[in-house]
């Protein structure tokens, strides 16, 4: 006899919303993390006695219904006043500040073009927002919920109205930079503008693709896509997501690391039994759910033994090669950037479209950029626990930096990549260096092993047309079912991506309980 109906592999977000339905739904579930800390990606974690900083640092995909049928705010999760504005650094230009619909300290006409453009895309992101939020049909299937699915897109996509229906047709893969040149004249607003659709993808702004579409799926969030910080930082959201899966019966175990999945079967075919852990111990279930990323759960846990040859390629080739890696510093005091009262808000370090795409060149040959482009965010200011009274806590997101670094990897490319970085803060941010009483430098490989995820990917895999859909992570596993009967998947590999959004894990939920 099982011990428990549904076991969940992965204590991330995903994983722990997963688990948190299932168990609300009656089910007896048992989730299993490897690390000692819940959280994944957005989890908690000291760089330095004092300092902490979580990768994910703020919400914006996350959909308020998911937050609402949680009840996560009964659970102690609360927010800041407003969503953090976003703010294009520059050495010359007055400074410039997004904030929702509105944009100060814009060139001539730049701040009417960015009301016009935001207004189109909330337009589009409101129309395909339902679609983040169920299973996508199956390749080829005829059954009529599969069909209502496509129907209901097709209906939503057409009630924006004919114009605004085409336009939505011309936009969905144009480069980011294409569309941005349509609308704006100044070349730092611009480069900021692309920085949601292209942050932690192998994409800069000429790449077409899905840039769009991952802007679009980033503004289905509670805030139309605007980020903001909760009150106890990230780990205040991981917090709320233990203490109702919890209420619900979950039971947890951390420090529990998978070794593999359990398969028994014969000719008329296989089916999983459980989970065995890296102690010995064995864990008995019809039912397993992964929010690993589909690399690791099928080429690592299960492996390909147990697949079907053409399945297996597929999954080994699934572009999923990370290009962010993370910069954490701990400040002796508030740094002051030129031009800024206060470094609130998201800083994109980006002054032109050609900086990003230059930084993406050198990437693609597996070179470090000579001029790193970055985001930086100061979550202490809005988490104060974040840092001892005082002090502070700056993150920079840097993109594009290789997982697989042409010279290799060594302690001299490390600091190469870290003083880079660093010099073109003090660009920004004079005297900053000074401040600096630690630092913590993450590559993609540093967050592939520390963070169990295949080479280091935001998304665990390539948000990409062909891995995007009804094709993610490979059409056979993309409705969280997978080819083995009783295992699923539901972290950030399934449709509809990445970002702390919570969707892989609701969706995939949702399907299990159909
Ligand atoms: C530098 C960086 C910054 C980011 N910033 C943001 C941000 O500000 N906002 C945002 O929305 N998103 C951000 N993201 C993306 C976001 O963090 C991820 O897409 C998201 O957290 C993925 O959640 P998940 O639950 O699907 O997977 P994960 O968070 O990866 O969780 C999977 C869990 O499974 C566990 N696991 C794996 N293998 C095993 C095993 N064998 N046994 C047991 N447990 C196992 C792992 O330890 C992990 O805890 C960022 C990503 C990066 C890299």
């Amino acid at each position: 006899m099982a011990d428990q109906d549904t076991i969940i592999i992965g204590g991330g977000h995903n994983g722990l919303v997963c688990a948190i339905l299932l168990a609300r739904a009656g089910q007896r579930v048992t989730l299993l993390e490897a690390c000692p800390t819940l959280g994944g990606m957005a989890a908690e974690r000291e760089f330095h006695p004092g300092f902490k900083a979580a990768l994910a640092q703020t919400l914006y995909a996350m959909p308020r219904s998911l937050i609402r049928d949680l009840d996560l705010a009964s659970h102690g999760l609360e927010f800041g006043p407003e969503p953090l504005p976003l703010r294009p650094l520059s050495l010359s230009a007055p400074p410039q500040s997004i904030n929702g619909e509105s944009l100060a300290g814009a060139a001539d006409g730049d701040a009417e073009a960015y009301l016009k453009y935001v207004t189109m895309l909330k337009k589009f992101a409101a129309a395909l927002a339902p679609f983040w939020e169920r299973t996508m049909p199956r390749v080829g299937a005829t059954g009529l919920p599969d069909l209502l699915t496509f129907g209901k897109l097709g209906l939503k996509l057409r009630l924006l109205g004919k114009d605004d229906m085409l336009e939505f047709f011309r936009v969905a893969t144009l480069p980011m930079r294409d569309l941005l040149d349509e609308h704006f004249s100044d070349d730092g607003l611009k480069a900021a503008l692309c920085w949601d659709a292209l942050v932690g993808s192998q994409l800069a702004p000429r790449s077409p693709n899905q840039a769009v579409l991952t802007l679009l799926n980033r503004m289905a969030g509670k805030d139309a896509g605007q980020h903001v910080i909760p009150k106890d930082g990230m780990p205040g959201l991981v917090r709320a997501l233990e203490s109702a899966a919890v209420q619900a019966g979950v039971t947890i175990r951390t420090d529990c690391s998978v070794k593999t999945v359990q398969i028994e079967g014969d000719e008329s075919g296989q089916h999983c039994t459980g989970v065995e852990l890296e102690s010995g111990e064995t864990l008995l279930s019809d039912r397993v759910v992964s929010s690993a990323d589909p690399q690791t759960t099928f080429l690592k846990l299960i492996g390909a033994q147990h697949l079907e040859i053409e399945f297996t390629n597929r999954i080994s080739r699934l572009r999923n090669r990370g290009y962010v890696a993370r910069v954490n510093l701990a400040l002796s005091a508030l740094p002051t950037f030129q031009g800024l009262d206060s470094p609130h808000g998201r800083l994109i370090v980006a002054p032109t479209m050609d900086s990003i795409e230059f930084a993406w060149d050198a990437a693609k040959y597996e070179e470090l950029p000579a001029s790193p482009v970055m985001e930086v965010l100061v979550p202490s200011l809005q988490a104060p626990g974040l840092a001892p009274e005082g002090q502070h806590v700056l993150v920079a997101n840097v993109m594009y930096v290789p997982y697989d670094l042409k010279s290799g990897w060594t302690p001299g490319s490390r600091d190469e990549l870290l003083n880079t970085v660093l010099r073109e803060l003090e660009r920004y941010a004079p005297g900053i260096q000074e401040l600096v009483l630690a630092s913590e430098l993450l590559t993609p490989q540093d967050l592939a092993s520390q963070y169990r995820v295949t080479n280091g990917h935001w998304h665990h895999c390539e948000p990409a047309i062909d891995q995007l859909l009804m094709m993610r992570p490979t059409y056979e596993a993309a409705q969280y079912a997978t080819p083995i009967p009783g295992l699923y998947l539901c972290g950030a590999g399934c449709h509809p991506a990445g970002d702390v959004s919570g969707n892989p894990g609701r969706n995939a939920a949702k399907e299990i309980l159909a």
